[in-house]
């Protein structure tokens, strides 16, 4: 699936905050928000007010760039958010949450989504047993996410699962044994990316 691969601070930039699409670096003072904090290109530092379309379209651009995708499977799930019963912005953003790729980051197994991504497609992780490959698929509530067995040893794994302080409690993680479990959907109040979705719900009903 075709992906941005351009400079990822650049995002960050344009959109006035941090993404953590980094890891590690996005905590430091390399962080290029904490050095240029304007937006990039020759009228970066003077842009104007935004428009009410122009909010609108900025957080999408927001959500799409923290999970790493681009418009179409956005547009994709923001119609499968809408068919499902309940509020369509925060079904959209719980869909977001269960790729697999977000779930390996937010289980502490990877320091940024983006890392999270290249390791589901390098094939070091299974689910319920079976290897999956595919950063979109979807877990559902009890699915089990391992390190595969001969990824185990790997240093990095641990070093990251030692490091993960902040593992959301809709997941269960035993770094010991380098898996863990989908125990709930997340609430709104669990996803803490600060992302306005009814502003990208009124943009797409344009
Ligand atoms: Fe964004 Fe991380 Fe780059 Fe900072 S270091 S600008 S948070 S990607």
């Amino acid at each position: 699936m075709a992906r941005y691969t351009g400079p990822s601070c650049r995002l960050c930039r344009r959109e006035g905050q941090k993404l953590y699409l980094k890891g590690e670096r996005c905590y430091t003072d390399k962080c290029a928000i904490a050095r240029r904090g304007y937006a990039p290109g020759q009228h970066g530092q003077g842009r104007k007010k935004l428009s009410n379309y122009g909010l609108q379209l900025r957080e999408k651009q927001k959500a799409k760039r923290f999970y790493g995708l681009l418009e179409t499977p956005f547009r994709a799930y923001f119609e499968k958010a809408e068919k499902m019963p309940g509020i369509t912005g925060e079904n959209l953003l719980r869909i977001l949450e269960t790729r697999l790729d977000n779930v390996v980051y937010r289980m502490g197994f990877a320091s940024s989504r983006k890392e999270a991504r290249q390791l589901v497609r390098h094939g070091h992780f299974t689910v319920n047993g079976k290897k999956v490959d595919i950063p979109s698929f979807l877990v559902s509530v009890g699915d089990v996410i391992k390190v595969k067995e001969k990824s185990f040893s790997s240093a990095k794994f641990k070093e990251l699962a030692e490091a993960a302080a902040n593992v959301p409690n809709w997941v269960q993680v035993s770094f010991e044994n380098l898996e863990g479990k989908v125990v709930a959907l997340p609430t709104r109040e669990d996803i803490d990316i600060p992302i306005a979705e009814h502003l990208i719900v009124e943009l797409y009903s344009r």
